[in-house]
């Protein structure tokens, strides 16, 4: 059988589809509000898109860049957007210096305007499976769950990486009574010992690592289905960067029925995750069903 390409284009295309409906039928203005402190090269990759992607829908990206690293500083910023009723969507970019405590960070942005699901009020609900804001790279691999119809229930899903905002809340969404959970979930991680052991039984394998091409194709089970969120700089060709995922694509490729490509995978579906959540963010605080 020939594996299937799971394409991230399409899934984004109909997400953003809903946002711009979601925008022109309410004559919303939403506004999302990213913080940056300090200088991080990968970052201003990754904001670059949600710019120019917020300018094509409709959404309006302010950056607030601080070279101070002080909590408190940051922490006075967050209250101002808080209150501020323009501003629908609040995300501080990582990496952020030593200085500054993440979760000090995430409790303050305000769980309404928590588009990126970092208030531990927000992961609260997510893990109870309650109404919230879902870390937008854990909601990307389940939109593409979704679209390409990939059966979770019964399955042995194995999760490489276990960070806040990928690895944990994809684990928890797995294990919900829902039609992408019901799944039998394991999670690795950097101390997991003898990886290729759980990696091998995998129906679904997930990876949200960031070491370039770490599974290969003995580590995987024949005919299953691979869902990379890595991105991993190799080095540039012509001065373009060149990026590949957890999974070493080529070596894996004849073996699994179904990959995600690294780049046009998940990566192409979070930043349309993220405009939706503000734009749904703005009808609800507008009060629009
Ligand atoms: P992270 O916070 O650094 O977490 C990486 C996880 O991988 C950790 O749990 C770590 O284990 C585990 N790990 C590291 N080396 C390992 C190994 N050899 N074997 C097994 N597990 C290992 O990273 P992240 O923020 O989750 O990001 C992960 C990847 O996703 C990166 O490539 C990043 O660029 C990419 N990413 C993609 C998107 C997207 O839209 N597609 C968005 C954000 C990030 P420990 O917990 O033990 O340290």
């Amino acid at each position: 059988m020939e594996t299937k390409i799971l394409s991230g284009k399409p899934v984004a295309k109909r997400i953003k589809a809903l946002t711009k409906e979601m925008i022109n039928q309410n004559d919303l203005k939403p506004v999302l509000v990213v913080m940056i402190v300090g200088h991080d090269s990968a970052s201003e990759y990754y904001i670059d898109s949600i710019i120019k992607q917020g300018a094509k829908q409709g959404v309006d990206v302010q950056i607030r860049k601080s070279d101070s690293v002080s909590s408190d500083d940051l922490a006075e910023f967050i209250h101002n957007f808080n209150s501020d009723s323009n501003v629908s969507g609040i995300i501080v970019q990582k990496p952020l210096p030593k200085s500054v405590d993440e979760h000090f960070i995430g409790k303050l942005i305000s769980p309404e305007k928590d588009v990126d699901g970092v208030n531990p009020i927000t992961v609260g609900h997510l893990y109870l499976g309650l109404d919230c804001f879902i870390p937008c790279t854990a909601e990307a691999i389940l939109e593409i769950i979704k679209f390409y119809d990939i059966k979770t229930e019964g399955k042995h899903i194995v999760v490489v990486g276990r960070s806040n905002v990928i690895g944990k809340p994809v684990y928890n969404l797995l294990l919900h009574k829902t039609s992408t959970g019901n799944a039998t979930v394991t999670v690795c991680h950097s101390k997991t010992k003898e990886l290729e052991k759980y990696t091998k039984q995998a129906d679904v394998l997930i990876t949200a690592v960031g070491s370039a091409k770490l599974i290969k194709k003995e580590m995987i089970k024949e005919n299953c289905i691979i869902i990379d969120a890595g991105i991993n700089k190799i080095g540039d060709i012509d001065g373009k960067s060149v990026f590949v995922g957890d999974v070493d694509y080529d070596d894996c490729f004849e073996k699994c029925q179904a990959i995600t490509p690294v780049p046009g995978g998940v990566g192409s579906v979070t930043t349309s995750v993220l405009l939706n959540h503000v734009v749904r963010s703005k009808k609800k605080m507008q009060k629009i069903k």
